[in-house]
């Protein structure tokens, strides 16, 4: 087959101009071919607020909660199978612990623990989580083994903890925003503030592996006076980064601004390729029986200590639904509690 091959013609992507109905709740992939470039780019809206409206957490939590699960949408969403996507971090910060849990195609659930008498107005992500580990688990199931991949925190955003990932341990050249912010709007129940979150992910992804060399974070611990070794990166990739470090906070989470016309506003010179958008939804897994089966599997004295006023009652941390059980129930041994 030649490469005029009229099969070949056939399968071209018909252009075609932006959509301007913008679509939240959705994870859209795109490639800008002719900088090898590929991205995903998430905007949430309803789900979001879901998410973090339901457990009233300070501002500050919220926004960092919400940053964490924009930077898990983005990751997560390029599972091909049905798997898990787990994003936690544990720090010494106001906020010690947060999860987020995606599960594919489409569910999101998350939480955060935190200490409310640490929490100031206009601390940022770095300041709340303080120093510890970023851990990311990716679960394909019972079959296929568990990976997890490490960053240590050290007092930066999430975004400089991606940037970190993706340099040491998947060595791809990559960039990610991530804007999480409020807006004012009306709805059911009256006028109140609405999350709303945004992120990109942007990676250089070359077919000749030497272009994808990348320019260290750090100047290693070369004796001094030695000449710094410097990387050139890519044209390519210089000019992949310089685009994306243009979007701004409030493009990423304009809810009149749709997806692709802000991709289109970055890429237009050098020609953006949108794929059909993943959708997300805000859905807890929890259930009765899974919490029984969870209650079942504790050791007799830690179910007896559970009783209260004669029941065992167990909430669920991501999304507060309460499960009661009488003690029979529970498993608790007559005349333990
Ligand atoms: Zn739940």
């Amino acid at each position: 087959m030649t490469s005029n091959s009229p099969d070949i013609k056939l399968k071209e992507t018909p252009v075609r101009a932006p959509s301007h109905v913008p679509v939240d709740d959705a994870v859209l992939p795109f490639e800008v071919a002719s900088l090898d470039l590929r991205g995903r780019l998430t905007r949430l809206g309803p789900g979001l607020d879901d998410l973090l409206a339901k457990h009233n957490y300070p501002t500050p939590v919220a926004k960092l909660l919400g940053e964490a699960i924009v930077l898990t949408t983005l990751l997560g969403s390029s599972l091909k199978f049905d798997g898990r996507f787990i994003l936690q971090t544990q720090t010494d910060g106001p906020v010690s612990f947060l999860i987020v849990d995606f599960q594919a195609p489409d569910r999101l659930r998350a939480y955060a623990r935190f200490d409310a008498g640490q929490i100031r107005d206009g601390q940022t992500s770095g300041q709340l989580l303080g120093k510890g580990h970023l851990a990311m688990t990716i679960d394909q199931g019972p079959e296929m083994s568990r990976y997890q991949g490490l960053v240590a925190l050290q007092g930066g955003s999430l975004e400089d903890a991606a940037h970190e990932y993706f340099l040491r341990s998947e060595q791809i050249p990559t960039r990610v925003r991530l804007a999480v912010g409020e807006e004012w709007r009306g709805g059911e129940g009256g006028a109140r503030r609405r999350w709303r979150g945004g992120g990109m992910l942007l990676q250089f992804l070359p077919k000749a592996p030497e272009r994808a060399r990348q320019a260290d974070l750090h100047p290693g611990d070369a004796p001094e006076g030695t000449a710094t070794h410097t990387v050139a990166e890519d044209d390519a990739w210089v000019e992949g980064q310089s685009l994306i470090a243009t979007v701004e906070d409030v493009e990423l989470i304009d809810p009149a601004l749709s997806g692709e016309r802000l991709l289109y506003r970055l890429f237009h010179e050098r020609g953006v390729r949108v794929f059909s958008p993943l959708a997300l939804r805000a859905q807890c897994s929890c259930s009765r029986d899974a919490v029984s089966a969870m209650l079942k599997s504790f050791a007799a004295e830690d179910r007896a200590a559970m009783v209260k006023d004669g029941k065992v009652v167990v909430t669920c941390e991501f999304c507060s639904s309460v499960y009661q059980f009488t003690p029979q129930e529970a498993g608790v041994e007559e005349g333990a509690a």
